[in-house]
């Protein structure tokens, strides 16, 4: 179980990727995006590309 102190200070990278996307219960690794509800695959690194692009 990893440790968990100073989470406000120290921000973890991908915590705020989760506001924008949903995890799909079926694959950990896919992310469904809150916006338009598409099934990203590789998790939060490519929801962030898609909702860049
Ligand atoms: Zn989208």
């Amino acid at each position: 179980m990893p440790h968990s102190r100073n989470k406000e200070d120290a921000a973890p990278s991908d915590d705020y990727g989760w506001s924008w996307g949903e995890p799909v219960e079926s694959n950990h690794t896919n992310v469904k995006c809150r916006f338009c509800g598409r099934i990203i695959k590789g998790g939060l690194t490519w929801l962030k590309e898609h909702l860049s692009a």
